[in-house]
């Protein structure tokens, strides 16, 4: 049986309020709170890893999935330090 560690970081890709990219950031879970940072500019904040939290994520994900067919940029944010503009 494999478990699954909780502690896994978790890629994402959401618009950097600090270099104002849309970059992938990187969410690391350590308990009830989680540390999320611009695999671009480093840019780091501390999030509550709670269920909204997690929501959020999972909705901005999609939100940009839907928002791939506009802008194709989105679909290259993949692996840490991606970022692009979209025009
Ligand atoms: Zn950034």
């Amino acid at each position: 049986m494999i478990v699954e560690r909780e502690v896994k970081p978790i890629l994402h890709r959401k618009k950097c309020p600090a270099c104002g990219y849309y970059t992938v950031y990187q969410a690391v879970p350590a308990g009830t709170q989680a540390t999320d940072t611009c695999t671009h500019c480093r840019h780091q904040i501390t999030l509550p890893w709670d269920n909204e939290v997690k929501s959020t994520i999972k909705n901005t994900e999609k939100m940009l999935r839907d928002l791939e067919d506009v802008y194709p940029e989105l679909k290259a944010l993949k692996n840490p330090g991606d970022h692009t503009l979209l025009e």
